[in-house]
């Protein structure tokens, strides 16, 4: 299904809107320009939990928080609690559906115009342990519907 855009165009798009002062992630969740064929494992009015278009790893995730914050340090205490929930029910659905044996969280949201959302990077038995996992290199997204399946299969 996916004729997603390369990390190229999408980074030329993406610089682009920036440049008109507007935020490319609330851009595409009004339009699905950028991310339209992207593999959401789950949705709700606060979230979009969607696949790594380019991932550094089988089951790479983003959870997207939909109301605009630049990042972090913008959330109140209970929008934290709710984001901070969301992330580790889906860690547990990683781990369950992949066999991860950690899922690695980060969140940077750097640069102008940003918006808040987190990175799930899971490692897998035998890999070995530590931050250059956060590094690895970026690949293409293959079998995206059967992975964002059987995490959405393991959320609850
Ligand atoms: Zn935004």
């Amino acid at each position: 299904m996916n004729s997603a855009l390369t990390r190229t165009e999408l980074t030329t798009k993406i610089e682009a809107l920036r440049q008109q002062g507007i935020c490319y992630v609330c851009h595409d969740l009004q339009t699905g320009e950028l991310f339209g064929a992207q593999s959401v494992i789950y949705e709700d009015a606060d979230f979009r939990v969607v696949l790594e278009l380019h991932p550094r790893m089988v089951g790479h995730t983003i959870v997207l928080y939909k109301p605009h914050r630049e990042d972090v340090s913008e959330l109140t205490n209970s929008e934290t609690a709710h984001v901070f929930q969301m992330c580790v029910k889906v860690i547990q659905a990683i781990k369950q559906a992949l066999g991860a044996e950690k899922v690695y969280m980060v969140t940077m949201c750097d640069g102008p115009i940003n918006h808040l959302h987190i990175q799930l990077l899971p490692r897998y038995p035998d890999e070995p342990i530590g931050s250059k996992r956060l590094v690895s290199p970026r690949g293409v997204l293959v079998d995206a519907e059967k992975t964002a399946a059987a995490i959405r299969q393991a959320l609850h």
